[in-house]
């Protein structure tokens, strides 16, 4: 099964990667709903979050976390609280 997220991984849609390893990738938001909006993924589909298996959804959060704490950094009086805010889709 292929959707926007194995297009992203496979460079046919563009994004603005922040991180990537063999395992997951980070990019920013195309329509940012928050400044320093990023989303972290696996590089492997995954029909929904919950199919994640325990190695993998520890992964992606410790990215996401280490992605939060450095954006956090860069400016932390406009987008500390903003910076603090995880969304999972
Ligand atoms: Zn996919």
């Amino acid at each position: 099964m292929k959707c926007i997220f194995c297009d992203i991984v496979a460079g046919s849609a563009p994004v603005s990667v922040i991180y990537r390893d063999a395992i997951v990738m980070a990019f920013m938001a195309i329509r940012p709903t928050a400044p320093g909006e990023c989303l972290v993924i696996p590089q492997a589909h995954v029909d929904h979050f919950t199919d994640m298996d325990d190695d993998l959804a520890q992964h992606v959060m410790l990215i996401g976390q280490r992605i939060g704490r450095a954006v956090s950094a860069v400016d932390r009086k406009e987008l500390d609280e903003h910076a603090r805010r995880l969304a999972i889709d």
